[in-house]
Order: C-alpha cells, then sequence, then structure tokens
C-alpha cells in the first residue's frame, strides 16, 4: 500500500460516545401493527410509544443525555425564587449565545406565546422565513397575520440551492411597503428551517435581514431552536467559514438579532425546556410580566432546577467541540444517501434534522386532499415499526378567514432523527423498510377525516382509508 492510495480512501466515521446504559426496545408483528394503526385513526401521532419500533416521530425532547447532563440534575437548585440553577443557565445562554436578558420558559412555544403577546397587536404583518405550527399559531392568537418571505427555493423539494432556509429580501420589502413599517413589530427568522426539511439560511442573508430590519425600525427575532444545525451548515457551505468553530458561527448567527425564542428539546440536548432570550431590558420586563401569569416565577419559568441544571450543561456541549453536531447532522446524511441511491424521492439537500420523503411524488395516484402523507407514514408504521410523521396539508390546516385547507407545495413525511439515541444499523433498517414501501406504494389508498380538530390538528386528528 503506497501513501497516495491511502490519502484518497474515504475513512468512515463513528459516534463520538459509547454506550453506557441501554433501553429495550420491542419488535412487533404486522398483525399487531395493523391493529394499533387502526385504532390511532392512522394518526403516527396517536400510537402508543411501546408499539413502535424505532421512533422517528420527532427529533424534539427525545435526545439522550451525557452523563455530565445526568450528574448536573442531582445538583438542581430547586428554590421557587433566585434558584441557583437559574443562574447557571443564564450564564450559559450569556456565554453561549450573547443575549443578556434569559426569560425561562416550559417549552418554545411558551416563548412564542409570551412573544407575540408583547409584540403583535390586532392587524399587525409578522413575516416569516416559512411558517413553524406552533409559532404560527402563537402569532394569529395575537392578532398577527403571518407573511410567508422565504427563499422560492425552499417550496421546490428538488432544488439543491444550499440555503433554501434564506429570507426573501424583495418579499420583506414588499410586506414593509403594504402594510408600512410601523405595523410590522418584527421579522420571525428561523433557523435551520423545519418545514423546509432543516434548510439553513446563510450569515450574509441574515446580515442583510437584519440591515434592513434596522432601516425600518423593525426587531428580527430569531427562532434559534436549531441554530447549531444552521452553523454546522454554514460551515460546511458558506465562504470564509471553514476555519471557524460551530461555537463562534453561533455567536455570530445571534449577534444579527434582537433575541430569540428557542426549544431546548432540539439542539440543546435535553428532554424539555425552553427560553426567550432578549438583548433590550425593558422587553425582557415585559416578557416577565407576562410568564409569571403563564408560565411560572422569572427565575424558572415552566422548568424545574433540575431541568435548568442539564439544560445550562447541555447548552455548554452542544458546541463544546464540534465532533457532536458533525456525527449528528452525518447520521441523517447517512439515512438520506441510503434512500436516495436506491431512487427514493426526497428533499434535496438532505437536512439538518431528518429526512424528507416527497409523499407527493411517491403517492402521486393519492390527490392532495387525501393525505397522501399521512398515508404514507402510516404504511411505513405497518411495514416496519418505523414512526414518521406528516409534514403536508394535515400540518398546514386552514386558512382562518376562508376555512379552505392550505395547500402547500411541499407535502412530505418527515423521519426525524433523535439526537445521540440510535445507531447506524437502526438507520439500515429504516432504509430498507422505506425502500420496500416505495416499491408497493400503488398499494396505498388515501384518507378522510373521521374527525378534525379546529387547531394544530395534525396532532389529534383521525382518519380512515378512502375505499
Ligand atoms: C420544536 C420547535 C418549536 C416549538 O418548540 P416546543 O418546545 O415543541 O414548544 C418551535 N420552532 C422550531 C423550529 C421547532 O423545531
Amino acid at each position: 500500500m503506497d501513501g497516495d492510495s491511502k490519502s484518497v480512501r474515504a475513512r468512515s466515521w463513528a459516534e463520538p460516545f459509547r454506550i453506557k446504559m441501554v433501553e429495550p426496545i420491542t419488535v412487533t408483528t404486522r398483525e399487531h401493527r395493523e391493529r394499533a394503526i387502526a385504532s390511532a385513526g392512522w394518526n403516527t401521532f396517536l400510537l402508543r410509544a411501546e408499539d413502535v419500533y424505532i421512533d422517528l416521530l420527532t427529533d424534539s425532547g427525545t435526545n439522550a443525555m451525557s452523563d455530565r447532563q445526568w450528574a448536573a440534575l442531582m445538583l438542581g437548585d430547586e428554590a421557587y425564587a433566585g434558584s441557583r440553577s437559574y443562574y447557571h443557565l443564564e450564564d450559559a445562554v450569556r456565554e453561549v449565545y450573547g443575549y443578556e436578558e434569559l426569560v425561562p420558559t416550559h417549552q418554545g412555544r411558551g416563548a412564542e406565546h409570551i412573544l407575540s403577546q408583547i409584540l403583535i397587536k390586532p392587524g399587525d404583518a409578522v413575516p416569516g422565513n416559512m411558517y413553524f405550527t406552533t409559532t404560527r399559531f402563537h402569532q394569529e392568537r395575537a392578532g398577527g397575520r403571518f407573511i410567508d418571505v422565504i427563499v422560492d427555493e425552499a417550496h421546490d423539494p428538488a432544488s439543491t440551492y444550499p440555503f433554501k432556509g434564506n429570507v426573501d429580501l424583495a418579499k420583506f420589502q414588499a410586506v414593509i411597503d403594504e402594510y408600512g413599517a410601523d405595523r410590522v413589530p418584527y421579522i420571525s427568522v428561523e433557523t435551520n428551517v423545519n418545514m423546509a426539511g432543516g434548510q439553513p439560511l446563510s450569515l450574509a442573508n441574515l446580515r442583510a435581514t437584519y440591515e434592513l430590519c434596522r432601516a425600518n425600525g423593525i426587531y428580527l427575532m430569531l427562532d434559534a431552536t436549531r441554530a447549531v444545525e444552521n452553523a454546522w451548515f454554514i460551515k460546511q457551505r458558506e465562504p470564509g467559514y471553514q476555519d471557524r468553530s460551530v461555537r463562534e458561527i453561533l455567536r455570530e448567527i445571534c449577534r444579527y438579532s434582537d433575541g430569540a425564542t428557542v426549544s431546548s428539546k432540539k439542539d440543546n440536548l435535553v428532554n424539555i425546556g425552553g427560553f426567550l432570550a432578549l438583548r433590550d431590558a425593558e422587553l425582557a420586563r415585559r416578557a416577565r410580566g407576562l410568564l409569571v401569569a403563564f408560565e411560572g416565577l422569572h427565575t424558572y419559568g415552566g422548568m424545574s432546577g433540575r431541568d435548568m441544571e442539564a439544560l445550562a450543561q447541555g447548552i455548554r456541549e452542544m458546541v463544546e467541540t464540534d465532533d457532536h453536531i458533525a456525527a449528528r447532522i452525518g447520521q441523517v446524511e447517512y439515512l438520506g444517501k441510503k434512500l436516495t441511491d436506491a431512487g427514493v424521492p426526497v428533499v434535496l439537500p438532505i437536512g439538518g434534522h431528518g429526512v424528507f420523503l416527497d409523499a407527493r411524488s411517491i403517492l402521486a395516484h393519492i390527490p392532495q386532499e387525501q393525505f397522501p402523507a399521512q398515508a404514507l407514514a402510516a404504511a411505513l408504521y405497518v411495514d416496519s415499526g418505523v414512526r414518521s410523521m406528516e409534514r403536508g396539508v394535515v400540518s398546514a390546516g386552514r386558512d382562518p378567514k376562508t376555512g379552505e385547507n392550505h395547500l402547500p407545495k411541499l407535502e412530505l413525511v418527515r423521519l426525524t432523527i433523535p439526537r445521540r439515541v440510535y445507531t447506524q444499523a437502526h438507520m439500515d433498517v429504516v432504509a430498507e423498510s422505506v425502500i420496500e414501501v416505495c416499491e408497493h406504494a400503488s398499494e396505498i389508498a388515501g384518507l378522510r377525516f373521521t374527525y378534525e380538530p379546529d387547531d394544530l390538528r395534525f396532532f389529534l386528528a383521525r382518519f380512515e382509508p378512502i375505499g
């Protein structure tokens, strides 16, 4: 073997951790799963977790904590007021994200609720780079009108544009022109846009968006829930950032914002928690005024002392070195590559937290009003016990004005990878099942509602197959 052939041979990577504790999972039979999906009304949210083999429903709160986080739990200070653990969390947020003011909440939607209530007046426009379900819900509930200002590429599952999370500045300017800057309290900029398939925005785009905001007296509020994943993609794809650490890039992302909502159940490596972080002390004072009514006292929000302690540790760990995030996104890419190699249509580029199957093209025989992505998620569960979720017309809900279904261009099934939980062997099982289901796609029937909730209907809706 000469040195040359050595240097070109690709090397495998492996997880930067070893397993210290195991949790058994059950393999079920096909008959068992057919009964289970029927009693769940063909909605994977309504399955019992015990009936699931590999659970890719969400990466939200499904993280495996480290030994240091479990140790931190024991150090939680459960004082009602002024808990030491709160101050540890405040230090971690200041150090890693760079925001002065911390408003802790029970999870991301608690932060979205409070931010929407302090900034949005009825009739205001709230532009955003694609919607997120709970974010838009709270904006509309506060009387705001959400307006999508993401670049067109985000709506095209086949586009390989590297920054599909970017804000389209012309669309944003058009909102300012139509409503007037005083009716646009803030733009909601999501990092690594979830509903677009986990797609990043560039720092150049964020900086330009922030400049437009400053010129018009509009706040830029980040949804920084997945900012670490976004920072990793910036390091891979944006010229000038290859030699910067993810930790440094994260700080720079936050610099171009006035505050952020964060669901700690994602990047932050814990199972529950979240926060609103702000620069402006007066805004933070107003947020804390609502916090005491809706979440809890300002030094715990919705979290226990031990939750805050594990969260502070998770925030430091997520960016301690780049190894964690490299392996986390590397695992997603591993599954994505297995599927694309087999010709399965997925959203490209492969995103940060999951692989998104293009159900519209896999189930081309099912019209969108018969919920192809919902049907595909159910079929995948029946095949192998792999649980995924719909991200399409069911999740998009109805237009509050017209009552018509929103018909999003993206009709997707999301295979979301929990952090530090599954191995590559699990990913192999998932890929084989998806490929098998796609080969028999023509046998899958569309669905209709048997129960449709008014709000966030995808969580609790029930269906039955048509015909
Ligand atoms: C999960 C998530 C939220 C909501 O957070 P919860 O903790 O589930 O309330 C908001 N935004 C994004 C981008 C998310 O992924």
